[in-house]
């Protein structure tokens, strides 16, 4: 489906990238709203967001303040000029936020998972004129992603971009959210007026990544960046290891480069990024194909049955050689890397077997 789609302009915000929404991750007290807003303000951010209703894993954790929050929001707004934005999951909290004079609203992750929400939201913004940012799913699915704009779009907001905030897995070795960037760069590829957001904070979990993933995100011709910025992260109520002062968010947005826009999406560069990332997915699948090997060796140490089971390498190889042909790849490549694979996958089943 095309969409109609218009910049998400804000009047005195400039669009030179990287647009810039900074905030911490939930609005905890009035003290803790106004301080943080008021360093990010004289630091030059235009754009303040705060979670308002938390999302949780589990029950009991903190859930935000709700409508209370609102109220420090509007005064965010009033004494320091700044654009506000919160996360909104359900009808009422659009309505709320839209009462209060909330600016830009975002729709998180685990809400764009699920159409029957964004359904309801888009519903009760019928009609409304506002930036919608939307999140990519929980879940590595760009159709999902994809759908939740469209429903948006379908309710008539122009002014609609999303935000890639990283995916879950179950491996969570470097990132909080593996980021995946294949997936928000061929949504830019389907839609390169769509306005792309990065969320460094809630994809690295951790201070020290949101640089590098900011710089990332730049490389790859991000418009903007939403980082979670708090006047005390230690004690935050949320999210504490991935939120950093707003003088440290200064100081890391000045150490971004920020490069031309390259004519072509296909430069040299996006490509190269595009082979690192394919590359560190591939190495997470191999290992974790080692790790189930693992478990095989164990299980044949148990039952005293030989590492070496011919007939199923035979499968394998087999299988793979057929798989590769009608993917493109020879014949001759496919044997060589299966047999790497299974070369490796021998070996750590005799270090088991050995134990
Ligand atoms: C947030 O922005 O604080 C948040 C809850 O993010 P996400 O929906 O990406 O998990
Ligand atoms: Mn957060």
């Amino acid at each position: 489906m095309a969409l109609e789609l218009e910049p998400i302009a804000l009047p005195g915000v400039s669009t030179d990238r990287p647009m810039l929404i900074a905030g911490p991750c939930s609005a905890e007290t009035e003290e803790q709203v106004m301080e943080t807003a008021k360093e990010l303000a004289a630091n030059g951010v235009k754009i303040y967001r705060a979670g308002i209703w938390k999302p949780r894993t589990k029950p009991g954790g903190f859930e935000g303040v709700g409508v209370e929050a609102l109220s420090w929001l509007k005064k965010v707004k009033k004494e320091t000029g700044m654009y506000t934005a919160t996360e909104v999951a359900t009808a009422k909290h659009v309505y709320e936020a839209l009462k209060y004079g909330v600016d830009l609203l975002w729709i998180g992750a685990r809400t764009t998972a699920n159409p029957f929400a964004v359904q309801e939201i888009a519903d009760a913004l019928q009609g409304v004129d506002i930036p919608v940012l939307i999140k990519n799913p929980v879940n590595p699915d760009l159709e999902l992603w994809i759908g939740a704009i469209e429903r948006v779009h379908n309710a008539g907001l122009r002014r609609i971009g999303v935000i890639h905030r990283g995916f879950s897995s179950y491996d969570k070795k470097i990132y909080r959210n593996s980021p995946q960037w294949h997936l928000p760069v061929e949504l830019k590829r389907r839609y390169p007026n769509l306005p792309m957001f990065c969320d460094p904070s809630h994809i690295g979990g951790k201070r020290d990544l949101i640089l590098p993933l900011s710089q990332q995100a730049m490389d790859m011709q991000f418009d903007g960046l939403i980082i979670e910025s708090h006047c005390n992260p230690d004690c935050a109520w949320s999210d504490k290891d991935q939120q950093v002062t707003p003088a440290t968010l200064k100081e890391l947005m000045g150490k971004l480069v920020i490069r031309d826009m390259a004519q072509s999406t296909e430069s040299l560069a996006d490509l190269r990024q595009q082979i690192d990332e394919i590359d560190n997915q591939l190495f997470e699948t191999l290992a974790r194909r080692m790790r189930v090997s693992e478990e095989i060796g164990m299980y044949k140490k148990e039952h005293n049955i030989t590492i070496l089971q011919t007939t199923r390498y035979d499968e394998i190889l087999q299988k793979g050689v057929k798989l590769g042909a009608s993917l493109g790849l020879s014949e001759g490549f496919m044997r060589v890397f299966l047999e790497a694979v299974h070369e490796e996958s021998v070996r750590k089943q005799m270090d088991i077997m050995n134990k």
